[in-house]
């Protein structure tokens, strides 16, 4: 996707601050953190939404989870708790259609999220 932000930060034409990148997978801090730890993993292929995921990208999925995980730890945030969150259309607040995973944490987090 050419003006899609996300796939330019996977295609390098922009660099955030990267956490941590893979063949398939980028986390990169959050430009606008929520929590003193907040940062997003993405696929490096474009998929808008969530809705647009395919029985073929089972693995793909996983792979942005273990990747958070080991980002988490890495950040000293696994052992106290952090929240993952995929929005996905505009009532969920998405605001970029490429999915991410939010990973949060370094602050307690209430539930229900608003
Ligand atoms: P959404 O609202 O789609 O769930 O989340 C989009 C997230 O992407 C927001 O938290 C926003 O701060 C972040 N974001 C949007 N554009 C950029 C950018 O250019 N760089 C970085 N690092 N984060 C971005
Ligand atoms: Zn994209």
């Amino acid at each position: 996707m050419a003006d899609c932000i996300f796939c330019k930060m996977a295609r390098g034409e922009i660099q955030p601050d990267i956490v941590y990148e893979d063949d398939e997978v980028l986390a990169f801090r959050d430009m606008n953190p929520q929590a003193p730890t907040h940062f997003l993993v993405i696929p490096r292929r474009h998929i808008a939404t969530t809705n647009d995921l395919e029985a073929g990208d089972t693995e793909l999925v996983g792979k942005l989870y273990l990747a958070a995980r080991q980002v988490a730890t890495a950040e000293g945030i696994a052992e106290r708790g952090y929240r993952m969150v995929m929005n996905c259309n505009p009532e969920a607040g998405q605001s970029v259609y490429h999915i991410h995973l939010h990973v949060l944490g370094g602050r307690p987090m209430n539930w229900p999220p608003g």
